[in-house]
């Protein structure tokens, strides 16, 4: 290869695949982006330029990682695909610091990669056009992980995206939406067709921007705040008081005291609640909860 392909060219991506005997993989979510604006966009978006470190999850055939490699940033791309990492990095070899490896991201400890790619004190981006089919693990797995990224850009499902940034009160706001504004601020930047994919998939998608919030609670907390949030959405149209007596039947008596203390009115629904409530929710729980053990 002499020159670097335009990966977002339908015709050179189906004569790259076909040369690297690649199919795409519907169980991989490989929607590929055939469409350099939106690429740019999205790129733009992250505003990465020389020096930065970046962290690329599911590069695909390269939409994105050629513009980031171009721009001279120290890229890390983590491909699940074998086939296309083998590509990739062929793609790649003009840009020594754009390095891509074979890597599933649901299964990374994201300090860990962090700080053994770039070093412990640095500040990392994080961008993707990320599969449907892992979108709502991956992202519990990055607040699990207490969202390690200076910011994040990142391509999903229209409603996942819109779940992310829901409100109280929407019809989407659920404990994937407390979490991410427990952990982030984010802001929902643009929509994208189902036409700039190749295969073109059945949903529309929606670019996303994301930043770190500052936490107000320590690890052991947090662990208390996914328990109540993940439970108390298990029944969400069962008010607050009834959800936190069958989540916690050892302090039945001082479930209206500990909502009273939250200022938090027990016959509220989960629906109803911000994050910085829930989060005020755990501390009280949680000071009560070790003054009596
Ligand atoms: N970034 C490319 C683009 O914009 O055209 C590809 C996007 S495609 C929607 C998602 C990519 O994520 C595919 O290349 C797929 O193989 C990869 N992928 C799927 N599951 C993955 C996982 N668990 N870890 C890392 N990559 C994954």
């Amino acid at each position: 290869m002499t020159e670097t392909p335009d990966v977002t060219s339908p015709r050179e991506v189906m004569a790259l695949f076909k040369e690297y005997g690649l199919q795409p993989h519907k169980r991989l979510g490989q929607n590929f982006l055939i469409d350099g604006n939106t690429a740019r966009k999205i790129t733009a978006a992250l505003e990465a330029g020389a020096g930065d470190a970046v962290v690329e999850v599911g590069p695909g055939a390269g939409a994105l990682t050629v513009l980031l490699a171009r721009s001279g940033v120290d890229l890390l791309a983590l491909e699940v695909d074998r086939g296309l990492v083998m590509m990739l990095e062929k793609i790649l070899e003009p840009w020594p610091k754009a390095r891509v490896i074979t890597q599933d991201a649901l299964k990374v400890c994201w300090a860990e990669l962090v700080r053994s790619n770039f070093g412990p004190t640095a500040s990392v981006k994080l961008v993707s056009n990320l599969p449907y089919v892992i979108s709502g693990p991956f992202m519990y797995s990055l607040f699990e992980a207490g969202f390690p990224f200076r910011s994040a850009v990142l391509m999903l499902q229209k409603e996942v995206a819109h779940r992310l940034v829901a409100e109280p009160g929407d019809s989407n706001y659920g404990a994937l939406s407390v979490l991410s504004g427990y952990y982030t601020n984010g802001k929902v930047l643009f929509n994208v067709s189902n036409n700039v994919f190749w295969p073109r998939p059945k949903v529309g998608s929606s670019v996303l921007s994301l930043q770190p919030r500052k936490r107000i609670l320590t690890a052991d907390q947090e662990k208390l705040m996914w328990l109540i949030v993940q439970g108390v959405f298990q029944q969400r149209r069962k008010t607050m008081q009834n959800n936190l007596a069958r989540l916690f039947p050892f302090f039945k008596t001082g479930v209206s005291t500990l909502l009273e203390a939250a200022s938090i009115n027990p016959l509220d629904r989960p629906e109803h609640l911000s994050a910085s409530q829930f989060a005020k929710l755990v501390l009280i729980a949680y000071n009560y909860i070790n003054k009596s053990s």
